[in-house]
């Protein structure tokens, strides 16, 4: 059937730009919001993530040794223990059950005290050591006596078999100003092993504990950094060896061609290092699921618009066209529509050798109807002539307005003679028909396609035809014949 197609490549290259432009915008805003988190991202493990968890175990180890603390703070002011220590340190067994109810308390693994007088290391298991001047293992005693400190912690020398450290709290006893003797607590620090275990589950971290030379003492399962990688993270030697710095600093590791960020913070307490070491690719890993996942709603989300883009062009193409195709008026084909199918028709007509002909319908004085009754009614006497003119043909003809009055049928398969009769029936039908304001008629000329005709030749000839119907007295129908 009848079809005209108005730029089916330009609708295509509009939807392609669209497309195109989506997806380009689609692109950079997504490359740009993945290199923005992922930097941010970065920053914020480096500024405030590792920094705060490494506090956060500072926090723990010194809150996990304060009770110890303030219990060993108590026994240096016990007056029981001050007056043992006066008077001459008999009952040895009174002073092993003392500490061992503190220890046992406080649990502790043990409590120890050392008289300044004797220099008899006491201890709550019932043993007396002597610590003489100059022997290694009293080393620590005579430090601390002449040190003037009221107490410190000293760690590591007990380490069992599951590697929890130990930490001996040593608390000075000072009486009338005078240095009397040291007492105190042995602790097993649970909350490095607790650490260390809860960092077995944090799957983009690991923990190591480092004592005052920088040796690793104990990190979580499946750590990868030894001291000589450590040795060759830039600027992180120098830090350990500035032991004062109390703030947590964070340096930055390629190993395995990852990026890992390495958070190392001093334990003035146990003159012990905290390191927590976390990848950066682990980390990001989340935030990029999450920003696929976007990507991809993104991505259908387009897709979907591009489809809605393309339905609703076609739509509008498809009502353009049909305005374009047809007169408002009647709803017949309009002129230009006719003129292209009387072409493809004439073309068709060659190469199948089947019957064209072509019938001119002009309604009769129809200017007279105008003046008459107005110009509306004119206009509906000739939707009413159009509809019976359609109704009264086939599928295959095409009915067309040609101008004001004027109808044009292009009949397909049909020789003139049939035409002829289709224009009587039509006429017949129009001169019977009640609805007019008063009565209509038509005249008609036909026309049949010959070889080598072309549009203006075909119709012409049916104009010829009508101007002879309109001069043998109108309401009649004269075909086109060769003068013979
Ligand atoms: P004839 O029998 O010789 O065809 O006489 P006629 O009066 O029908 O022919 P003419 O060509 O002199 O007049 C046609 C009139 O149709 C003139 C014009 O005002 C009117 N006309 C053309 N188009 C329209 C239209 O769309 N609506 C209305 N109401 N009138 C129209
Ligand atoms: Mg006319
Ligand atoms: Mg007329």
């Amino acid at each position: 059937m009848l079809k005209i197609d108005i730029g089916r490549s330009n609708r295509g290259l509009l939807i392609f730009i669209v497309a195109a432009l989506l997806f380009a915008g689609f692109a950079i805003t997504n490359t740009v919001s993945f290199s923005y988190l992922k930097n941010t991202l970065r920053q914020s493990i480096i500024e405030t993530e590792l920094p705060k968890a490494s506090n956060e175990i500072y926090s723990e180890i010194v809150l996990d040794l304060l009770p110890s603390t303030v219990a060993s703070s108590m026994l240096a002011n016990d007056h029981f223990i001050r007056n043992w220590l006066t008077s001459d340190e008999k009952d040895v067994d009174t002073v092993t059950q003392y500490l061992a109810d503190a220890r046992d308390r406080n649990d502790a693994f043990t409590g120890f005290l050392v008289s300044a007088k004797t220099q008899n290391y006491y201890t709550s298991q019932g043993e007396i050591i002597h610590e003489k001047e100059g022997d290694p293992n009293a080393a620590w005693y005579f430090r601390f006596r002449d040190s003037n400190k009221e107490y410190e912690l000293a760690n590591g020398l007990n380490v069992d078999s599951l590697q929890t450290p130990t930490v001996f709290i040593n608390y000075r006893i000072e009486i009338n100003n005078q240095f009397a003797g040291v007492i105190g607590l042995g602790v097993k620090l649970k909350v490095i092993q607790d650490t260390i275990k809860r960092y077995q589950h944090i799957s983009n971290r690991h923990i190591y504990f480092l004592n005052s030379s920088g040796q690793i003492t104990s990190n979580s399962l499946g750590a990868e950094l030894t001291e000589n990688m450590l040795e060759k993270v830039p600027g992180l030697h120098e830090f350990l060896n500035q032991k004062e710095v109390l703030t947590p600093k964070v340096f930055q590791y390629v190993h395995a061609e990852e990026l890992r960020f390495l958070s190392l913070r001093y334990i003035p307490e146990l003159k012990w290092w905290v390191l927590i070491e976390q990848q950066e690719e682990l980390t990001f890993r989340k935030v990029r699921d999450m920003l696929y996942a976007n990507a991809l709603i993104g991505l259908l989300t387009i897709v979907v618009t591009l489809i809605l883009i393309a339905w609703t062009i076609n739509l509008f193409h498809k009502r353009l066209e049909a305005l374009a195709m047809t007169d408002t008026l009647t709803g017949l084909y309009n002129r230009h529509i006719f003129e292209n199918d009387i072409k493809l028709t004439l073309s068709q007509r060659k190469r199948a050798s089947i019957p064209v002909s072509l019938a001119i319908i002009d309604i009769d004085n129809f200017k007279l109807i105008n003046d008459k009754y107005g110009h509306l009614e004119g206009d509906t006497v000739i939707k009413t002539v159009a509809q019976i003119i359609k109704d009264s043909t086939r599928k295959s003809d095409i009915v067309s307005r040609w101008g004001g009055e004027e109808f044009v049928i292009l009949a397909h398969n049909s020789d003139l003679h049939n035409t002829e009769l289709l224009a009587q029936k039509i006429r017949k039908n129009i001169e019977s028909h009640t609805g007019f304001p008063s009565q209509v008629t038509i005249s008609a000329g036909v026309s049949e396609a010959i070889d080598n005709d072309n549009k203006d030749s075909l119709l012409n000839r049916a104009d010829t035809a009508l101007y002879r119907a309109k001069s043998d007295g109108k309401n009649c129908v004269r075909k086109f014949e060769e003068p013979s």
